[in-house]
This record gives C-alpha cells, sequence and structure tokens, in this order.
C-alpha cells in the first residue's frame, strides 16, 4: 500500500478524505452528508444534470489516519476562528473593514496568519495530488509541492497516542515559531458580501494559470503566489479582477493579519460567466458535430437555424436544482 503523502512514513489507509473542507464548499454543494453536486464538462456528451453530492471532492488512500486528524485540527481552528465569525457580524472588534472605490477589506485580527496560510496549503496540496476529475487539469509543481508537503508537516500539530491533543495556545505559538517555512508565500482572498443564489459558485482550480495560481472555491477566489507579487505587475488572471484592486493594499503575506477582499454581488456574477462561457466556447464545435450527425440521420434536406435551437433546447433542458 502507499505511503501517506504527507509524512510519507505511515501507510495510507484513509478513505472518504475530503480534498476541500465541507465548510468551503457547504455553499455550493451543501452540508456534510447531504450534498448535491455538479460536474461541467466541455464534452458534448456529457451529462451535466447527474447529482454527484460529494463524490468529486472525496478521495481514499491519499493520507494516513493520523494526518487526516492533524489536517482536521487545522480545519477546526479555520472554520471556527474565521468563518464562522467573519460573516456574522456579531464580532466586530475582531475585524477591521476599510472601504475602497469598488471593494472592502476586511482583515481579521484574532486568526493566526500561519494557521490559516497551513491551511490553505493543505488544501493545495490536496487538489494537487487527486487524481478527481474536478481537479486532475490541476498540478503544483513538484518543488511548489514539496515545499507544501514539508510545511504541512512541520507544522501541523503531532499526532501521538492515536490522537492530536494539543492546546490551541501552543499549537499557535508553534506555528508562528515556523514563519519562516511559509517565507515566499503570498495570497489574495476575495468573496462577496452577499449572493441570491450562492449554488452558481463554482469549485476550480484552472490548470493554465500559473502565475498566479487561481482558484475558486465556493465563496472564495483565491489567487496564490510562491513569490512576492510586485505592486503594479501584470499577472496571470483568468477571473480578470486582479487589475482592480490595488495588490499591495489586498496581498496577504509575511505573517501580517488576514485581509479578505469583498466585492459587489453584481461584480460576482460578472466573474461567474467567465467560466460558463469559456465551457460552453469549447462544448459547442463537439455539440455542432453531433447536431449534424442526428440531422443527416432524420433527413436529407439542410439542417436550419431553428433546428438547431431545438437541438440547444433539446440537449439542455433546465438542470434539476
Ligand atoms: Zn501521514
Amino acid at each position: 500500500m502507499a505511503k501517506c503523502a504527507i509524512c510519507l512514513t505511515a501507510e495510507a489507509t484513509q478513505t472518504g478524505s475530503h480534498l476541500l473542507s465541507a465548510f468551503m464548499v457547504e455553499s455550493t454543494i451543501g452540508k456534510r452528508g447531504n450534498e448535491k453536486g455538479y460536474i461541467l464538462d466541455d464534452e458534448p456528451n456529457f451529462d451535466y444534470r447527474i447529482n454527484t453530492g460529494a463524490a468529486p471532492i472525496v478521495e481514499d488512500y491519499l493520507f494516513c489516519r493520523g494526518c487526516e486528524q492533524r489536517m482536521s485540527y487545522v480545519e477546526g481552528y479555520v472554520c471556527s476562528e474565521y468563518r464562522d465569525k467573519f460573516k456574522k457580524g456579531a464580532f466586530h472588534s475582531n475585524f477591521k473593514s476599510v472601504s475602497e472605490k469598488n471593494y472592502a477589506i476586511q482583515e481579521a485580527f484574532h486568526v493566526n496568519y500561519y494557521a490559516f496560510l497551513l491551511f490553505l496549503c493543505t488544501v493545495l496540496l490536496r487538489i494537487s495530488l487527486t487524481k478527481k476529475k474536478l481537479f486532475n487539469g490541476f498540478e503544483l509543481r513538484p518543488d511548489e509541492q514539496e515545499k507544501l508537503r514539508n510545511l504541512i508537516n512541520e507544522c501541523l500539530p503531532p499526532y501521538l497516542d492515536y490522537k492530536v491533543k494539543i492546546k490551541q495556545t501552543h499549537f499557535l505559538r508553534d506555528i508562528t515559531q515556523k514563519a519562516e517555512l511559509f517565507q515566499d508565500l503570498y495570497f489574495v482572498l476575495v468573496t462577496y458580501e452577499n449572493l441570491a443564489d450562492e449554488t452558481t459558485s463554482f469549485n476550480t482550480a484552472d490548470p493554465y494559470y500559473r502565475l498566479p495560481y487561481n482558484f475558486m472555491f465556493g465563496q472564495v477566489i483565491l489567487y496564490f503566489f510562491f513569490s512576492k507579487p510586485r505592486n503594479g505587475g501584470k499577472y496571470l488572471d483568468f477571473f480578470k479582477l486582479l487589475d482592480e484592486l490595488e495588490l499591495d493594499k489586498v496581498i496577504n503575506g509575511e505573517g501580517n493579519s488576514l485581509k479578505t477582499v469583498f466585492i459587489p454581488e453584481d461584480r460576482w456574477n460578472q466573474i461567474l460567466d467567465i467560466p460558463r462561457q469559456l465551457l460552453l466556447k469549447n462544448k459547442m464545435p463537439g455539440l455542432m458535430q453531433l447536431f449534424l450527425q442526428e440531422h443527416g440521420k432524420a433527413t436529407h434536406n439542410p439542417p436550419t437555424n431553428q433546428e438547431w435551437l431545438d437541438f440547444i433546447e433539446r440537449s439542455f433542458p433546465d438542470a434539476d436544482k
């Protein structure tokens, strides 16, 4: 059996590992145990209406039980100290909000920067390792992957006597002492204030946009850099958003308090249209071919535009929501 992809020593026995945390994807696919998910694909025959549940983000035999529990610990920290607090508004003293022209920046004073970044690193490692279709085009460079694996293994709390048992203050103290492992890692985190239909967001890692890496995980867009970005630098931006942000104001790095960028709902919806249009563009040639085949079997008359539109209508009935 394969070894665990984090500690490289124990057997990878863990089944049902989540590539993305349940709390990250709750908005798009629903609560744990009750998920509804759909894969979008540009193959013309692909049936996007099949409810895949959580299957696309669950994988077996990547990690050992210990490392899985070590990751759960930091996930739990981020979930309770960041996720649960930051949208509820009940903890205003923990956050400071600054409005810019078309966006707001929220700084989180009580979230440990390194613990948060460690959590992000575990997500990136997981989706880089997976062979699951949803992320199978995405891979970190081998040296980047090893940098993350090493820092994850060094910084996650220890697994001893079949459990992870460490006081939070000790965990945070230990990780802060290992700051140099996080050197050269920078990221921009973007979310929305409100979204009428949260299930319309995606979980995607663009395989081609690598400088920085471009991700959307449900409620967040993440730009991840492996070297310090320059203000005013031109970067690969699948979501076409970075140019609107002042990089030096929104960038996270070097242990400073965590910043989250909030953009308006209509801006978020514009961004969602980018992957949709791309999918359609890639899917169209195959669909046209299918249409011509189907048409040729039925009649020798030349196809009309109306028949093409009818075919599209038949091929894309409203997805079961
Ligand atoms: Zn392990």
